[in-house]
Protein backbone atom coordinates (compact mmCIF):
# COMPACT_ATOMS: atom_id res chain seq x y z
CA UNK A 1 0.00 0.00 0.00
CA UNK A 2 2.71 2.20 0.94
CA UNK A 3 4.81 1.58 -1.47
CA UNK A 4 2.13 1.91 -4.29
CA UNK A 5 0.79 5.34 -3.10
CA UNK A 6 4.86 6.51 -3.26
CA UNK A 7 4.76 5.22 -6.80
CA UNK A 8 1.64 7.42 -7.11
CA UNK A 9 2.92 10.54 -5.72
CA UNK A 10 6.01 10.13 -8.14
CA UNK A 11 4.01 10.06 -10.87
CA UNK A 12 1.85 12.69 -10.15
CA UNK A 13 5.19 14.51 -9.81
CA UNK A 14 6.72 12.89 -12.81
CA UNK A 15 3.35 13.67 -14.73
CA UNK A 16 3.48 17.71 -12.99
CA UNK A 17 6.99 18.25 -14.31
CA UNK A 18 6.19 17.15 -17.87
CA UNK A 19 2.99 19.75 -18.40
CA UNK A 20 5.45 22.49 -16.98
CA UNK A 21 4.51 25.40 -19.44
CA UNK A 22 7.70 26.85 -21.11
CA UNK A 23 7.98 28.94 -24.09
CA UNK A 24 9.95 27.51 -26.30
CA UNK A 25 12.89 28.61 -29.10
CA UNK A 26 11.34 26.10 -31.48
CA UNK A 27 7.51 27.11 -31.33
CA UNK A 28 8.76 30.72 -30.94
CA UNK A 29 10.49 30.01 -34.92
CA UNK A 30 7.93 27.88 -35.90
CA UNK A 31 5.16 30.73 -35.74
CA UNK A 32 7.57 33.30 -36.68
CA UNK A 33 8.96 31.47 -39.81
CA UNK A 34 5.30 31.41 -40.53
CA UNK A 35 3.92 34.69 -40.39
CA UNK A 36 6.87 36.00 -42.12
CA UNK A 37 7.03 33.90 -45.09
CA UNK A 38 6.33 35.38 -48.41
CA UNK A 39 3.17 33.50 -48.86
CA UNK A 40 1.68 35.86 -46.44
CA UNK A 41 2.98 38.42 -49.29
CA UNK A 42 3.30 41.09 -46.74
CA UNK A 43 0.15 41.11 -44.61
CA UNK A 44 -1.27 44.32 -45.91
CA UNK A 45 -4.78 45.12 -44.97
CA UNK A 46 -7.46 44.31 -47.14
CA UNK A 47 -5.27 41.92 -48.78
CA UNK A 48 -5.38 37.68 -49.65
CA UNK A 49 -2.25 37.81 -47.54
CA UNK A 50 -3.19 39.52 -44.42
CA UNK A 51 -6.72 36.79 -44.64
CA UNK A 52 -3.61 33.86 -44.70
CA UNK A 53 -2.15 35.03 -41.40
CA UNK A 54 -5.55 35.81 -40.03
CA UNK A 55 -6.82 32.49 -40.54
CA UNK A 56 -3.41 31.56 -39.32
CA UNK A 57 -3.50 32.86 -36.26
CA UNK A 58 -7.40 31.88 -35.49
CA UNK A 59 -5.74 28.45 -35.83
CA UNK A 60 -2.89 28.87 -33.32
CA UNK A 61 -5.59 30.34 -30.80
CA UNK A 62 -8.00 26.87 -31.54
CA UNK A 63 -5.10 24.46 -31.19
CA UNK A 64 -4.20 26.62 -27.99
CA UNK A 65 -7.88 26.37 -26.41
CA UNK A 66 -8.95 29.98 -25.99
CA UNK A 67 -12.45 30.81 -25.50
CA UNK A 68 -13.69 33.64 -28.13
CA UNK A 69 -14.19 37.35 -26.72
CA UNK A 70 -17.37 39.00 -25.99
CA UNK A 71 -20.43 37.72 -28.08
CA UNK A 72 -18.00 36.87 -30.95
CA UNK A 73 -19.11 33.34 -32.86
CA UNK A 74 -15.38 33.36 -33.46
CA UNK A 75 -11.72 34.27 -32.76
CA UNK A 76 -12.24 37.41 -35.73
CA UNK A 77 -13.54 40.98 -34.30
CA UNK A 78 -14.89 41.93 -38.08
CA UNK A 79 -15.31 45.25 -38.73
CA UNK A 80 -15.98 47.78 -41.96
CA UNK A 81 -12.97 50.15 -43.04
CA UNK A 82 -13.68 52.88 -45.66
CA UNK A 83 -16.41 50.07 -46.72
CA UNK A 84 -14.30 47.12 -46.98
CA UNK A 85 -13.92 44.51 -45.06
CA UNK A 86 -11.22 44.11 -42.08
CA UNK A 87 -10.72 41.98 -38.73
CA UNK A 88 -8.53 41.55 -35.56
CA UNK A 89 -8.57 38.28 -34.20
CA UNK A 90 -8.78 37.82 -30.54
CA UNK A 91 -8.69 34.85 -28.37
CA UNK A 92 -10.17 34.75 -24.54
CA UNK A 93 -8.28 33.09 -21.39
CA UNK A 94 -10.87 34.08 -18.79
CA UNK A 95 -10.32 34.98 -15.34
CA UNK A 96 -10.32 32.60 -12.47
CA UNK A 97 -11.42 35.43 -9.44
CA UNK A 98 -11.62 39.03 -10.88
CA UNK A 99 -13.08 37.80 -14.89
CA UNK A 100 -14.23 41.10 -14.78
CA UNK A 101 -11.03 42.93 -14.81
CA UNK A 102 -8.96 42.47 -17.92
CA UNK A 103 -4.86 42.29 -19.11
CA UNK A 104 -4.62 42.34 -22.59
CA UNK A 105 -1.34 41.70 -24.84
CA UNK A 106 -1.45 42.77 -28.70
CA UNK A 107 0.78 43.02 -31.32
CA UNK A 108 -0.42 43.84 -34.75
CA UNK A 109 -0.21 41.64 -37.94
CA UNK A 110 -0.66 43.69 -41.12
CA UNK A 111 2.30 44.98 -42.54
CA UNK A 112 3.33 46.46 -45.70
CA UNK A 113 2.32 44.43 -48.62
CA UNK A 114 4.69 44.20 -51.82
CA UNK A 115 6.87 46.37 -53.76
CA UNK A 116 6.92 46.18 -57.56
CA UNK A 117 10.54 46.98 -58.14
CA UNK A 118 13.17 45.31 -56.63
CA UNK A 119 14.39 41.68 -56.78
CA UNK A 120 12.71 40.67 -53.16
CA UNK A 121 9.10 41.97 -53.81
CA UNK A 122 7.57 41.23 -49.88
CA UNK A 123 7.60 43.42 -46.90
CA UNK A 124 8.11 40.32 -44.78
CA UNK A 125 7.70 42.26 -41.57
CA UNK A 126 9.57 39.41 -39.64
CA UNK A 127 10.29 41.97 -37.14
CA UNK A 128 7.69 44.51 -37.32
CA UNK A 129 5.43 42.91 -36.66
CA UNK A 130 5.59 39.54 -36.77
CA UNK A 131 7.71 38.64 -33.63
CA UNK A 132 5.08 40.79 -31.46
CA UNK A 133 2.34 38.34 -33.08
CA UNK A 134 4.55 35.71 -31.83
CA UNK A 135 5.51 37.00 -28.59
CA UNK A 136 1.65 37.24 -28.34
CA UNK A 137 0.80 33.79 -29.45
CA UNK A 138 3.54 32.27 -27.18
CA UNK A 139 2.32 33.92 -24.10
CA UNK A 140 -1.46 32.63 -24.67
CA UNK A 141 -0.10 28.73 -24.74
CA UNK A 142 2.11 29.60 -21.81
CA UNK A 143 -0.63 31.49 -19.78
CA UNK A 144 -2.97 28.64 -21.15
CA UNK A 145 -1.01 25.77 -19.42
CA UNK A 146 -0.03 27.96 -16.26
CA UNK A 147 -3.91 27.98 -15.82
CA UNK A 148 -3.45 30.68 -12.81
CA UNK A 149 -5.15 33.96 -14.17
CA UNK A 150 -7.02 35.38 -11.94
CA UNK A 151 -7.61 38.06 -13.89
CA UNK A 152 -9.16 37.92 -17.53
CA UNK A 153 -6.44 37.80 -20.54
CA UNK A 154 -7.18 39.08 -23.97
CA UNK A 155 -4.70 38.25 -26.62
CA UNK A 156 -4.96 40.67 -29.56
CA UNK A 157 -3.64 40.41 -33.23
CA UNK A 158 -4.46 43.89 -34.56
CA UNK A 159 -5.26 44.74 -38.32
CA UNK A 160 -4.27 47.95 -39.85
CA UNK A 161 -1.50 49.48 -37.48
CA UNK A 162 0.55 50.37 -40.50
CA UNK A 163 -2.44 52.25 -42.03
CA UNK A 164 -2.88 54.22 -38.78
CA UNK A 165 -4.35 52.11 -36.27
CA UNK A 166 -7.72 50.92 -37.48
CA UNK A 167 -7.81 47.73 -35.86
CA UNK A 168 -7.02 49.12 -32.65
CA UNK A 169 -9.16 51.89 -32.87
CA UNK A 170 -12.51 49.84 -33.63
CA UNK A 171 -11.54 47.70 -30.25
CA UNK A 172 -10.77 50.41 -28.26
CA UNK A 173 -14.36 51.61 -29.11
CA UNK A 174 -15.82 48.38 -28.24
CA UNK A 175 -14.37 47.86 -25.14
CA UNK A 176 -15.22 49.46 -21.25
CA UNK A 177 -11.73 50.91 -20.81
CA UNK A 178 -12.10 50.94 -17.26
CA UNK A 179 -12.00 47.51 -17.11
CA UNK A 180 -8.70 47.31 -18.85
CA UNK A 181 -6.55 46.73 -15.99
CA UNK A 182 -3.28 47.07 -18.38
CA UNK A 183 -2.23 46.90 -21.95
CA UNK A 184 1.08 44.91 -23.55
CA UNK A 185 1.68 45.97 -26.83
CA UNK A 186 4.47 44.18 -28.56
CA UNK A 187 6.47 45.48 -31.47
CA UNK A 188 9.70 44.60 -33.03
CA UNK A 189 11.38 42.67 -30.13
CA UNK A 190 13.30 40.32 -32.61
CA UNK A 191 16.79 42.28 -32.45
CA UNK A 192 18.97 43.35 -29.89
CA UNK A 193 18.23 46.46 -28.23
CA UNK A 194 20.30 49.09 -27.71
CA UNK A 195 21.99 47.26 -24.11
CA UNK A 196 22.44 44.04 -25.97
CA UNK A 197 20.70 40.96 -25.01
CA UNK A 198 18.59 40.61 -22.25
CA UNK A 199 16.61 44.00 -22.48
CA UNK A 200 14.23 45.99 -23.70
CA UNK A 201 12.23 49.00 -23.26
CA UNK A 202 8.57 50.66 -22.94
CA UNK A 203 7.31 53.43 -24.22
CA UNK A 204 5.36 56.54 -22.16
CA UNK A 205 7.08 54.94 -19.00
CA UNK A 206 6.20 58.05 -17.10
CA UNK A 207 2.55 57.83 -18.29
CA UNK A 208 2.22 55.29 -15.44
CA UNK A 209 3.62 52.88 -13.30
CA UNK A 210 3.42 50.09 -15.34
CA UNK A 211 6.87 50.10 -15.94
CA UNK A 212 7.86 49.99 -12.17
CA UNK A 213 6.11 47.01 -11.79
CA UNK A 214 7.35 45.07 -14.57
CA UNK A 215 11.13 46.08 -13.39
CA UNK A 216 9.85 44.69 -10.03
CA UNK A 217 8.65 41.94 -11.55
CA UNK A 218 12.27 41.21 -13.03
CA UNK A 219 14.28 42.48 -10.01
CA UNK A 220 15.72 38.80 -9.72
CA UNK A 221 16.44 37.99 -12.83
CA UNK A 222 19.01 38.71 -15.82
CA UNK A 223 16.39 40.69 -17.58
CA UNK A 224 16.12 44.45 -17.85
CA UNK A 225 13.41 46.59 -19.21
CA UNK A 226 14.28 50.34 -19.27
CA UNK A 227 12.45 53.63 -20.46
CA UNK A 228 12.22 54.11 -23.89
CA UNK A 229 15.59 56.18 -24.73
CA UNK A 230 14.31 57.22 -28.22
CA UNK A 231 11.46 60.13 -26.68
CA UNK A 232 11.79 62.55 -29.88
CA UNK A 233 10.62 59.61 -31.78
CA UNK A 234 7.09 59.92 -29.72
CA UNK A 235 6.51 55.95 -29.77
CA UNK A 236 3.83 55.96 -27.46
CA UNK A 237 1.89 57.75 -29.78
CA UNK A 238 2.48 55.55 -32.78
CA UNK A 239 1.59 52.16 -31.61
CA UNK A 240 -1.67 51.01 -30.95
CA UNK A 241 -1.09 51.15 -27.23
CA UNK A 242 -1.91 55.12 -27.91
CA UNK A 243 -6.06 54.57 -28.23
CA UNK A 244 -6.64 52.40 -25.38
CA UNK A 245 -3.63 54.75 -23.41
CA UNK A 246 -6.27 57.68 -24.75
CA UNK A 247 -8.79 56.11 -22.82
CA UNK A 248 -7.10 56.60 -19.49
CA UNK A 249 -5.72 52.92 -20.13
CA UNK A 250 -2.15 51.90 -18.60
CA UNK A 251 -1.19 50.84 -22.26
CA UNK A 252 2.30 50.62 -23.04
CA UNK A 253 4.38 49.18 -25.57
CA UNK A 254 7.72 46.89 -24.99
CA UNK A 255 10.37 47.02 -27.91
CA UNK A 256 13.66 46.61 -28.57
CA UNK A 257 13.90 48.16 -32.04
CA UNK A 258 17.11 50.45 -32.25
CA UNK A 259 14.98 53.30 -33.68
CA UNK A 260 18.25 55.35 -34.68
CA UNK A 261 19.72 52.51 -36.83
CA UNK A 262 17.60 49.29 -37.28
CA UNK A 263 18.86 48.74 -40.90
CA UNK A 264 15.80 46.37 -42.65
CA UNK A 265 12.87 48.86 -40.46
CA UNK A 266 10.23 49.40 -43.25
CA UNK A 267 12.05 47.61 -45.80
CA UNK A 268 11.37 44.04 -47.84
CA UNK A 269 14.75 42.61 -45.99
CA UNK A 270 13.09 42.64 -42.92
CA UNK A 271 13.11 39.01 -42.75
CA UNK A 272 13.81 36.35 -40.22
CA UNK A 273 17.32 35.39 -40.76
CA UNK A 274 18.18 38.83 -39.09
CA UNK A 275 16.45 38.54 -36.20
CA UNK A 276 17.99 37.15 -32.96
CA UNK A 277 15.56 34.06 -31.99
CA UNK A 278 17.19 33.26 -29.12
CA UNK A 279 17.11 37.06 -27.68
CA UNK A 280 13.31 37.36 -29.00
CA UNK A 281 12.59 33.95 -26.93
CA UNK A 282 14.23 34.99 -23.69
CA UNK A 283 12.12 38.71 -24.01
CA UNK A 284 8.81 36.89 -24.67
CA UNK A 285 9.90 34.90 -21.37
CA UNK A 286 10.41 38.27 -19.66
CA UNK A 287 7.02 39.83 -20.49
CA UNK A 288 5.65 36.50 -18.78
CA UNK A 289 7.29 37.25 -15.85
CA UNK A 290 6.97 40.73 -16.00
CA UNK A 291 3.55 40.33 -16.29
CA UNK A 292 2.69 37.72 -13.62
CA UNK A 293 1.58 40.46 -10.34
CA UNK A 294 -0.87 42.16 -12.50
CA UNK A 295 -2.18 38.99 -14.21
CA UNK A 296 -2.89 37.47 -10.64
CA UNK A 297 -4.54 40.87 -9.52
CA UNK A 298 -1.53 41.75 -6.79
CA UNK A 299 -0.23 45.12 -8.60
CA UNK A 300 -2.60 47.45 -10.80
CA UNK A 301 -1.17 50.24 -12.59
CA UNK A 302 -2.08 53.42 -12.30
CA UNK A 303 -4.10 55.13 -14.93
CA UNK A 304 -2.75 57.53 -17.71
CA UNK A 305 -4.46 61.01 -16.99
CA UNK A 306 -2.41 62.90 -19.39
CA UNK A 307 -1.27 61.88 -23.31
ZN1 LIG B 1 4.91 47.91 -36.23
Amino acid sequence: MKKYLLLLLSFGFWAQAQVKPIISKEAVIRIETELASDQMEGRKIFSEGIERASAFIEKEFKTIGLSYYGDLKNYRQEFLETGRPANNVIGVLKGKSKPEEYVVFSAHFDHLGMTKSGEDKVYNGANDDASGVTAVIALAKYFKELDKNERTIIFVAFTGEEEGGYGSSFFSENINPNQVMALFNIEMIGTESKWKKNSAYITGFEKSDFGTILQKNLKDTNFKFYPDPYPQEHLFYRSDNARLAALGVPAHTISTSKMDSEPNYHKPSDEVSTLDLDNMTEIIKAIALSSQSIINGTDTPSRVTKM
